[in-house]
């Protein structure tokens, strides 16, 4: 097993992206948001920050697309922050799945939802984040600014807008926690989950999302603000055991390493104590998984060693 950090090139990269590209045809841009069936499928970048904070880039990593249910991580993080894990977990369980990003989940029972990776344990967690109105998209919004020291971010409104306007099924996830008595707040608020969904970042931030949490949240230039050790341990446990959804388990099985994907095509991945990994290609597995992402990934970890197993 090599190390690894020290030998990422710009050439390594590039070649990854030669050798997978083509894999797009294996997979289809997310349509049920109907703003996002307008992405171009061409699109494939790989951003890697080494262990010593160094950006390396490959591909359209300027390209800008929402960061969907990777935000799922960062509102974690600020509810934990805020309400502790003891009463955040009384509400979410700590489960996997064998169930898809948008299913009921436990809803339908007298249990919680699984896990806070999933739509139901995320709208969730969003409506635990304290404040009114837009607040808790706010925090969840500056706090991605802060880990990328990237102050350009914001949402896209069309597509806000979009999952607003279609968003049926996550409304009614949204009215079944109310009617279980585990969220208190109006409609409104679910709101604040389309906004965070909606973000568009690139490439390069969701590596420096990645390496946050692989060097227990401290900033790729050395920033050590939110420090915490702990709260970067749930954070990439929740990402090895549900982050990729369903697939998880096959996925911690091939590319072993806590990662976190949203249907935008983006995936960010924490190697433990070294790097952070982010790439971006908007066709979708039936999982809701960028393909040539996964694809990009699974070979990075192996021509690295990076697998932590
Ligand atoms: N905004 C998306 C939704 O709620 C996020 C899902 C995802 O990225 N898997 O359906």
């Amino acid at each position: 097993k090599e190390d690894g950090n020290n030998s990422v090139t710009a050439e390594m990269l590039n070649q990854i992206i030669e050798n997978n590209k083509k894999y797009r045809n294996e997979g289809e841009v997310a349509n049920y948001i109907p703003e996002l069936s307008k992405v171009n499928p061409e699109y494939v970048a790989l951003s890697v920050v080494t262990d010593e904070g160094k950006i390396i880039n490959a591909g359209d990593v300027n390209q800008k697309f929402t960061i969907q249910s990777i935000s799922k991580i960062i509102a974690l993080m600020i509810a934990v922050e805020e309400q502790g894990e003891q009463k955040v977990f009384s509400k979410v369980g700590y489960y996997g799945t064998d169930k898809p990003f948008n299913h009921y989940s436990n809803l339908e029972t007298d249990k919680i939802p699984l896990n806070p990776m999933m739509n139901a344990g995320a709208i969730l967690i969003t409506s635990m984040i304290e404040g009114t109105g837009e607040e808790p998209f706010q925090k969840i919004l500056e706090r991605i600014k802060y880990i990328t020291k990237n102050n350009t971010i914001n949402y896209n409104k069309a597509v806000y807008n979009s999952e607003r306007e279609t968003g049926d099924r996550n409304k009614g996830i949204f009215y079944l926690l109310k009617n279980k008595g585990l969220i208190e707040e109006s409609e409104e608020s679910l709101n604040n989950y389309f906004k965070q969904c909606s973000i568009e970042v690139t490439a390069e931030d969701l590596a420096k999302i990645g390496f946050y949490f692989a060097h227990q949240c401290q900033r790729f230039d050395g920033d050590i603000r939110y420090q915490n050790t702990d709260m970067a341990r749930l954070i990439q446990s929740q990402m090895l055991i549900a982050g990729m959804y369903d697939f998880s388990g096959e996925y911690a099985r091939i590319v072993g390493l806590p990662s976190k994907s949203g249907v935008g095509g983006g995936i960010a991945v924490s190697v433990p104590g070294k790097m952070g990994v982010g790439v971006f290609s908007p066709a979708l597995d039936e999982h809701g998984n960028s393909v040539v992402g996964y694809k990009m990934i699974s070979d990075l970890s192996q021509i690295l060693g990076l697998n932590l197993f």
